[in-house]
């Protein structure tokens, strides 16, 4: 059977909808899992929500209010949301701790690295003094600025390059790192484009860019919602295997 994924998503206040770029079911349905979307909600159980599904997607969207993470916030931060913000992160958290396969993208790596205790740069432009574009005018699934990735993390794992050109659609990045967490990739002017967790038997990984986006036409950035629902898709297995275990015990 394959495994169930959700994918985060955002509301829209002004015509009271929620919503979520078509990409994001492709990919998790390319990947080999099925796509559930998750509507921002911070009054839900979060652990009962979590009990329903095998992997977990942070997707993209708006800034992060920096009171989450204990800062003033800076004039270039967007509009935020603090439903959403709460609802994210109560997610990451609990998934972390359940230890859920977890890919966080662009604003999704932002969640993971606050809810495990890190911080977010509110603006790249304020504290590098000459970056790449990183809010790219291109198409979506066009690759404008290239990026390193370290060999000894689970990314390059997955994709199996050093240097490889992304997408790019933040004006934010992660600013201190979460504990637990490693880098697994920036790019040349000091932005991290990705994180992780680095444990063999927990897939935790955030990227900066938009791999749903890319692909359709370039297989490569498929290879993450991949290794995603292969990671959710041992996690069913773990899952079903502590439940049996547990009924036996019982009867
Ligand atoms: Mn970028």
């Amino acid at each position: 059977m394959p495994p169930i994924i959700g994918i985060s998503c955002c509301y829209e206040l002004g015509s009271d909808r929620y919503h979520l770029a078509r990409d994001y079911v492709q990919a998790v349905q390319l990947g080999g899992g099925i796509p559930v979307i998750l509507p921002p909600n911070d009054e839900v159980d979060t652990s009962a929500l979590l009990s329903a599904v095998d992997g977990l997607i942070l997707s993209g969207g708006g800034d992060i209010d920096p009171g989450m993470f204990g800062e003033e916030p800076w004039p270039e931060n967007g509009s935020i949301d603090p439903h959403r913000d709460a609802f994210e992160i109560l997610l990451a958290t609990r998934a972390l701790e359940m230890k859920m396969p977890l890919l966080g993208i662009c604003r999704g790596i932002q969640v993971m690295n606050v809810a495990a205790g890190g911080t977010v740069c509110q603006d790249i432009a304020q504290v590098i003094g000459r970056p790449y574009k990183h809010t790219q005018q291109a198409p979506r699934w066009h690759v404008t600025h290239s990026i390193k990735i370290k060999k000894k993390s689970t990314l390059f794992g997955i994709i199996g390059v050093e240097t490889l050109r992304v997408n790019s659609f933040h004006h934010q990045m992660v600013g201190d790192l979460a504990p637990d967490f490693i880098i697994s990739a920036y790019s040349g002017d000091g932005v991290i484009e990705g994180i992780e967790v680095p444990d063999e038997e927990f897939f935790c990984v955030g990227v900066q860019f938009h791999p749903e986006n890319l692909c359709q036409r370039h297989p490569v950035f498929g290879k993450l919602f991949i290794a995603h629902a292969f990671a959710s898709s041992r996690y069913m297995s773990n899952k079903s295997a502590a439940i049996r275990q547990e009924n036996s015990k019982e009867s």
